[in-house]
């Protein structure tokens, strides 16, 4: 023991000098001896002799023990995540300048670099991107709607081109879409002139009387062909036409989606809220496994027919 007076005086083995505790830095691993071998003052004598090799040999320390450090530090954060998350929003709110100099000067350096990578990252992360936005439209999707509705009329005359332009479009490129116009198309002219065609009847395996009867015995309070033909009532699929797919009226899949069990009527307005969501959030438009069996469709059925009652209560 080199402890010589009550008041802690401790040798340093570089100056030989005696000194007291608190111009030693401490130390926790030297049998003992509560300080280092050598005082600050000598300490700092040494640092500065060597700055260039203590330099080199503290980056290799680093570089050598990287996995190390990063886990240490990783289970300091957990073990004290309220004062990291203190110190950090103390510090970003101290440096809030320093910091955002600091990223632009990196993005500047790097713009090559970054725009590569988040190139990368969406290329790869296309289902996952595609997912997220799928459910942030459908959680916000009455403020799409109102959106979507106030821009129509603001814009009556540029709505009326697109939509003619995307029926265009459809009609000719899309032959799901062209049955499902002509069989609507049919039933609003059958609505004026009361006469069904046989064709439709043995499109669909009702008749347009029959279809209209139905619709009618499923219309709510203030619901009227006048107001059918007015455009503000739908046609509606209880399970979305987009889940299922067809090409021609002989499939099973067609008859599905057309049945009167199927098929109500709805206001525009609740009809576009609906849209083609599936009770998950997700949209019939991108259901890989679309329904062809009585028994998809009595799975589907129930659910979506609990998304309408939901919307409407909305
Ligand atoms: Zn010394």
């Amino acid at each position: 023991m080199e402890r010589l007076c009550p008041v802690p005086i401790w040798k340093c083995n570089d100056c030989l000098n005696y000194k007291r505790l608190d111009e030693f830095n401490k130390s926790y691993t030297i049998p003992n001896r509560p300080v280092q071998y050598k005082c600050k003052k000598c300490e700092k004598k040494y640092r500065q002799k060597y700055v260039e090799n203590i330099k080199i040999k503290n980056k290799n320390y680093l570089i050598n023990n990287r996995g190390k450090i990063l886990t240490y530090q990783q289970k300091w954060r957990y073990k004290n995540w309220d004062s990291y998350q203190e110190k950090r929003k103390k510090y970003r709110a101290d440096n809030k300048k320093q910091i955002s100099a600091q990223r632009h000067d990196y993005y500047l350096k790097n713009k090559e670099k970054i725009s590569q990578s988040h190139k990368q990252w969406t290329r790869e992360n296309k289902e996952k991107i595609r997912k997220q936005k799928q459910e942030y439209q459908f959680k916000h999707r009455k403020k799409y709607a109102e959106n979507a509705r106030r821009w129509r009329k603001n814009n009556p005359e540029r709505e009326r081109q697109n939509r003619q332009k995307y029926t265009k479009f459809r009609r000719q490129n899309d032959p799901q879409y062209a049955l499902r116009v002509r069989l609507s198309d049919r039933l609003k002219s059958f609505l004026k002139h009361e006469k069904g065609g046989r064709t439709s009847e043995s499109l669909i395996g009702y008749s347009m009387l029959e279809f209209k009867n139905h619709l009618e015995k499923a219309f709510i309070e203030g619901m009227s062909w006048e107001k059918f033909l007015a455009g503000k009532i739908d046609i509606h699929h209880i399970v979305p036409n987009a889940a299922f797919k067809y090409t021609t009226a002989e499939e099973k899949s067609f008859k599905l989606c057309w049945s009167l069990k199927n098929l109500c009527p709805e206001w525009r307005e609740i009809n576009r809220k609906l849209n083609d969501y599936l009770p998950d959030g997700t949209r019939a438009m991108n259901l890989t496994n679309k329904i062809t069996t009585q028994e998809e469709f009595d799975y589907w059925y129930p659910r979506c027919l609990a998304l309408r009652l939901a919307v409407r209560n909305e």
